[in-house]
Order: C-alpha cells, then structure tokens, then sequence
C-alpha cells in the first residue's frame, strides 16, 4: 500500500456535464473517496487543476495578457481548492490548503516541509495555485509537489480508466495500457499530461497512475493494488 500518494485531479473532473463550474454532487463524491483512503492511513496531498473556470492558454488565445491569463488560471484552482476543502470538512476530514502564492489568510504559504509536517499528522493537504509561475499546467505542478514531498507515486484521476493508444472517446478501436514507459508516452505524443510534466517525472523517475476516478471507489482499489488503470513509468513493456 502507498503510504503518501499525490492526488492530481484537474478542474474539470470537479464540473458538472456542462464541463463549467463546480458540481456539488461530483465534489462530494471525491470527498468521500479521498476520506475513505485518509482513514486507513495513507497521507493525501492533493493538487486541482482550474480548467473548469480559466485556462491561460485558451485565454491568451482570447486575447488575454497569457502571464495575466495564467494567474487568472492559477487564482482558479484557489477556488476550486477551497470548494475541495470545503466538501471534506463538511465529512469531518481534517483538511488544509496551502498556496503557491502568499494569500493568507484563504491557505497558508506553501513549503514542502508545512506540507510533509500536515500530512504526518492526519491532515489531506491541497496545494493549490499550480507551480506558482506562469507558462506551466497543474499537471507539472502535480510532478513537482510529488517529488517535493516525496509522494510514493502521482496518481492521475481522469474520467477515463486509463492511458489509450487513442482518445478512446474518439476512436473505438483505441485499446488500453496496463503500463507504459514515460518514453512511449512521449513517443507516441499520448496526451496523457503535457510534455513538462512528463519529461519531470521521467528524469526523476516518479510513478504516474492514471485512473477513472469518477467511479466511486476505484480510489480505494487502486491503493489497495488493483489494476485498474494505466502505469506510466521508466523501463516498463508495454502492451
Ligand atoms: N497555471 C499556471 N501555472 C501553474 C498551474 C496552472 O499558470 O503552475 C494556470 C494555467 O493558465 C492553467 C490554469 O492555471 O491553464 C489551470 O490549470 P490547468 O489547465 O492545469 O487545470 P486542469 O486542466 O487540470 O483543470
């Protein structure tokens, strides 16, 4: 079983059909998993995307400013931050954000080491804001916490159980990985995360689980060892 596990869940897993906005049902849900692997002692530190309410890339796109756009995108996963807190204290589950930005008194300033000491004593901890920086995706974010805090793995919740050799939602005959090399990733430009957040995790070896996490309990079974996703790591055959 992992005992410390970084959590990436992007904006939109957090929205409605509508692929906007904050679905209370949905966020309940991912609490409850996230309580449920908590209580048995594995310590969660959790990054959320912002994708369902700005993204700086679409918005530079937009004619936005993209550095302003991207703050804009950052100050979004602050609120979808707060929401997931929210969900979890309303469940009893102990629960801090920390910021990559200074904004207290909404979360305390991010440090690996305030995340590690919140983790080791029971607190889920969401590290909210992205990297802090523009020009980078929650999902680099995801690898560099993961590595700070010496996250045994990243694991990747998706509405898709898995990484395809196709957009499974586009193409029926794509077919799934039980595991793949991060270099086949790369290789076969799998948009599984973006390039940045791959080549980190590759050159410093860190484990990427990518899973459906809109399926109550699969959180649950992939800490206790099920196969039900795809991993993504150095040197694996892939089928
Ligand atoms: N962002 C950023 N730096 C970071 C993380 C995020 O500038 O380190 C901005 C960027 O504009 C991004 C937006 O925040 O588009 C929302 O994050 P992301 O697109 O990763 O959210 P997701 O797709 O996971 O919902």
């Amino acid at each position: 079983m992992f005992k410390r596990i970084l959590l990436k869940l992007s904006g939109e897993s957090l929205a409605g059909a509508n692929k906007q906005g904050i679905d209370p049902q949905h966020l309940a849900e991912y609490a409850e998993q996230i309580k449920a692997i908590a209580e048995k002692g594995v310590q969660v530190a959790i990054v959320i995307g912002g994708g369902n309410i700005f993204r700086g890339l679409s918005g530079s796109q937009k004619g936005f400013d993209r550095v302003k756009g991207d703050q804009m995108g950052m100050l979004a996963t602050v609120i979808n931050a707060l929401a997931l807190s929210s969900a979890l204290e309303a469940i009893d589950q102990p629960v801090r954000v920390l910021t990559a930005i200074r904004m207290e008194p909404i979360g305390d300033f991010y440090s690996p080491a305030k995340a590690i000491r919140l983790l080791e004593k029971g607190n889920v901890v969401i590290l909210a804001g992205g990297t802090g920086a523009p020009y980078f995706t929650t999902d680099t974010g995801s690898s560099l916490r993961a590595l700070e805090i010496k996250a045994d793995v990243m694991l990747k919740g998706t509405r898709v159980d898995g990484i395809y050799t196709a957009d499974p939602e586009k193409d029926p005959t794509a077919t799934k990985f039980t595991e793949i090399t991060y270099d086949e990733v790369i290789r076969r430009g799998l948009k599984v995360m973006d390039l940045t957040a791959t080549a980190m995790a590759k050159e410093n070896g860190l484990p990427i689980y990518v899973f459906n996490m809109d399926q109550l309990g699969n959180l649950q079974k992939v800490i206790n060892g099920e196969a039900i996703g795809t991993l993504v790591k150095p040197g694996a055959s892939f089928r």
